[in-house]
């Protein structure tokens, strides 16, 4: 079989694999991507395809202008019964999906990427402590190529292909519960009329139609095209398309252009992102906000992180020691957010239509508070007062100390992913007790079933 050396090999040519390809070939390395899908294909995936502006502005990313869709105002929360909304302010864009990875993609390719398209990771070998070697199959020829490098990155999404390979022991191995994911259908829809309201990407929770998720209509096109979708948690029998055909579909008149449904791993982030010479990224390192599952800016944040720290330490040698500051900047820019807001994410999964309606009803959180929780991961005690108020009038104790306690989970998880999280790869086996001890001691209370590991 033939040999071939690398700096990089990065497994997976979605946002998080191109972003890391395009940050590493910029530091002047050689880098192959390996994707399974043909060249046309790549970029084409299910998503709301939404996407704040700030996540763009932070990496220092312009996309061009034709692979912006449609341009938002902020999104629009709906109660169950479609009476009452909160509008969340903040600018984001509709990106039409294969132009922006192909746009990506013309970047690498640019400064020396070398794409192997058609290319499955088949296999690995691990030798001397280290991912020695990465076995790939051309999906045209059949034929297999052993790939060597420096540094391997896993970007494949959110059944991870890499890091499920490696040995259990190495703690990016890591298997979710199937409740830490939503699994999502979304279509492209040609409408009869205009959208209702076109500079808002609008979500509606309903923990009938759309359990443990909830359901959208995001305008992409300016015109009549939207993206309609429904997400559900996974484990629990449900079906999103079942449902969206059954719920949201009938709401609409109009021609669909495409569908497709997908996982979305709404959780906390992987323990650490980096174990001797791998590192992971995007979905496969569960980069996603737990509350509304978008994964894009995410996985472009974690992919810079990680591009930039391991170019700087590829000549001195890879291991998790010399790449232990991707989690601690990861964490610090994302992940302890993340980590507070899947302790939320599992408190709405619980509740109820007419608790959900009371939140919105009596303008308990505002947009502005929406938007900073969003974008601090914390629950304000501002909030709280408020509900406190509320509470004070209708007899609805349980909730106040539902959301108390929903709020001093928030506050310690992501202290231990802020404030306490290892210094250094020795610690880190420790700290994942805590923070499993934490997170189990919290469901229990809760009463939130998490369900078995998943089986990939
Ligand atoms: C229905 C739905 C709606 C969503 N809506 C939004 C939204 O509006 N906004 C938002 O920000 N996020 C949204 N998300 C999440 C977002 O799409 C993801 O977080 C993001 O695209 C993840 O990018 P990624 O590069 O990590 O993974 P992916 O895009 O999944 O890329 C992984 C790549 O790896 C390749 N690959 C996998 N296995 C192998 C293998 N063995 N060998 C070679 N190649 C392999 C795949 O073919 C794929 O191209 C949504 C997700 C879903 C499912």
């Amino acid at each position: 079989m033939p040999v071939e050396l690398y700096d990089v090999v990065v497994i997976g040519a979605g946002v998080a694999g191109l972003t890391s390809s395009l940050k590493l070939a910029e530091e002047g390395l050689r880098i192959a991507i390996v994707e399974r899908r043909p060249f046309i294909k790549i970029g084409e995936r299910a998503c709301g395809d939404a996407v704040g502006l700030h996540h763009f502005r932070e990496i220092g990313l312009e996309p061009p202008s034709y692979v912006v869709k449609h341009k938002y105002r902020g999104v629009v929360l709906v109660s169950p019964s479609g009476r009452h909304r909160i509008i969340v302010p903040g600018e984001g864009i509709g990106v039409d999906s294969v132009k922006f990875a192909q746009w990506l993609l013309e970047e690498c390719i640019r400064r020396g990427v070398e794409l192997l398209h058609n290319h499955h990771l088949e296999s690995v070998k691990v030798s001397g402590g280290v991912l020695e070697r990465a076995i790939v199959r051309d999906l045209t020829s059949g034929s297999r190529k052993e790939l060597t490098a420096k540094a391997y990155v896993d970007a494949s999404g959110a059944i991870p292909a890499l890091r499920t390979k490696l040995p259990s022991e190495w703690p990016i191995s890591e298997r979710p519960r199937v409740t830490d994911y939503n699994a999502a259908f979304r279509e492209i829809v040609e409408l009869n009329e205009p959208p209702e309201d076109p500079d808002h990407a609008v979500i509606y929770f309903n923990n009938d139609i759309a359990p443990g998720g909830y359901w959208w209509v995001f305008p992409t096109s300016g015109g009549r095209e939207v993206n309609l979708g429904l997400g559900v948690v996974m484990g629990k029998g449900l079906n999103p398309r079942k449902n969206y055909e059954s719920f949201v579909k009938p709401l609409f008149k109009g021609r669909t252009i495409h569908s497709a449904g997908g996982l979305v791993p709404t959780r906390r982030p992987l323990p650490t992102l980096v174990w001797r010479n791998v590192i992971v990224v995007g979905d496969a390192a569960y980069t996603v906000n737990p509350i509304h599952g978008g994964g894009r800016g995410s996985s472009m944040l974690a992919a810079s992180i990680a591009a930039r720290n391991l170019a700087e330490a590829i000549n001195g040698g890879v291991s998790e020691e010399s790449l232990w500051k991707i989690n601690i900047d990861y964490m610090k820019a994302y992940g302890a957010k993340q980590a507070g807001l899947d302790v939320l994410r599992m408190y709405l999964q619980l509740m109820k239509n007419d608790e959900l309606e009371f939140i919105f009803e009596k303008k308990v959180i505002s947009g502005d508070q929406v938007y900073d929780l969003g974008v601090k991961g914390r629950l304000s005690e501002e909030v709280l007062n408020s509900i406190k108020r509320l509470l004070s009038l209708i007899a609805k104790p349980s909730l106040l100390n539902k959301l108390r306690l929903v709020k001093s989970y928030m506050d310690r998880a992501e202290k231990l992913y802020l404030e306490h999280y290892p210094k250094s790869p020795r610690e880190v086996f420790k700290w994942i007790e805590v923070v499993d001890e934490l997170y189990n001691e919290y469901s229990e209370l809760m009463g939130y079933a998490l369900g078995p590991r998943v089986s990939w």
